[in-house]
């Protein structure tokens, strides 16, 4: 395991500002109301105090809190301690006693509460933070009662999920509906995923570059080429070392390298049965169907800020499948939702 730092919110027992604007009518003068002691879970300090202001202005009053305090009874800290014990895989009852040795207990919901509300801070703290290269992928997580299909985001500059979609990766309508308020809110236009068609197409209809991950493309190419060697007459075997060769090193013309290749094998048509194509046919459309999408595998060449990869993303997506195998809190999507930001950030 990596080394990990703690950085916990800060908790302040009382104000160390006053507010700066009204919430009702963005008024800036105001006079103390009137302030409470309130109790606050939290491992350092028991109580804190919170003011009342009135908005000269308007009238309006509202509380003030102190930085890491709001309505709820945890502390951010406090919120942020139970949601770190819920990542490290810590049952429910593991979790209230490693939280007793900070002096404080809570009970099961309290702590699955925790995990949602700090899930909600972090799609806040996500959600107008600008991501331009966005990697997606999907995956099987084990949810409530049965396996299902997410589709995962990541932000590639921080490494860190932006959010969690219960969406089928195969399905191009779901995927487009899944990326275009991604990509409008967020100003993504950059995408890093698999050689799906699914995402092809909607990178096409959204307007945004992709970047096929290399090891998914490798992988497939060459499963494809290997298959190919058996049935192959021995004369062509050499495309398909050149092939494997182009695929490695992904040089700027190779797609007019592949079209060339592609040029020498004559077209036979000897399918077996009317369907099926010649084991030639087969290598013809492989080479054919690598030079039209050459421009998707190598955007990382000229786009600095692009991996070449999908890494960053099977990361997230590991961290989310580890924690999904042992909770069994989720009855609903937006439950199991949270849960997986949550799982998937680990721990900053
Ligand atoms: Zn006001």
């Amino acid at each position: 395991m990596s080394i990990v730092t703690l950085q916990l919110p800060e908790v302040k027992e009382r104000e160390t500002s006053r507010p700066q604007k009204c919430p009702s009518c963005g008024g800036e003068t105001f006079q103390r109301w009137g302030g409470t002691v309130r109790e606050v879970r939290d491992p350092r300090i028991q109580k804190v105090v919170v003011y009342r202001y009135r908005c000269c202005t308007c009238g309006h009053t509202f509380r003030h809190y102190p930085p890491g305090i709001s309505q709820a009874s945890q502390t951010d800290r406090m919120q942020a301690l139970a949601a770190i014990g819920w990542i490290f895989g810590m049952s429910y009852r593991l979790g209230a006693r490693y939280l007793s040795g900070f002096g404080v207990r809570l009970g099961r919901m309290s702590i699955w509460r925790d995990v949602q509300a700090r899930a909600q801070v972090l799609e806040r703290e996500r959600h107008w933070k600008p991501v331009r290269v966005l990697g997606v992928d999907g995956a099987y997580v084990r949810g409530w009662g049965e396996t299902q299909p997410v589709l995962v985001a990541v932000d590639m500059g921080c490494g860190e999920p932006v959010t969690v979609g219960y969406v089928d990766e195969k399905d191009p309508q779901a995927v487009r509906k899944f990326l275009e308020p991604l990509v409008q809110r967020l100003g993504v236009s950059v995408i890093v995923s698999d050689d799906l068609q699914s995402y092809r197409k909607v990178a096409g209809q959204l307007d945004l570059e992709q970047q096929v991950c290399q090891f998914h493309l490798r992988r497939w190419v060459g499963k494809v080429l290997h298959e190919l060697k058996e049935t192959i007459p021995a004369e062509w075997l050499w495309v398909l070392e050149e092939t494997k060769t182009l695929v490695k090193e992904l040089p700027l013309h190779g797609d007019r390298r592949l079209l060339e290749l592609w040029r020498q094998i004559p077209e036979t048509r000897q399918g077996r049965s009317g369907s099926e194509l010649s084991p030639l046919d087969q290598l013809r459309n492989l080479l054919v169907r690598l030079a039209e999408h050459w421009a998707h595998y190598r955007v990382f060449d000229w786009q600095p800020d692009v991996p070449w990869t999908n890494n960053p993303t099977e990361q997230v997506i590991g961290k989310m499948k580890m924690r999904a195998r042992t909770v069994r809190g989720y009855n609903t999507w937006s439950g199991m939702a949270s849960g997986l930001m949550t799982a998937g950030v680990g721990v900053a």
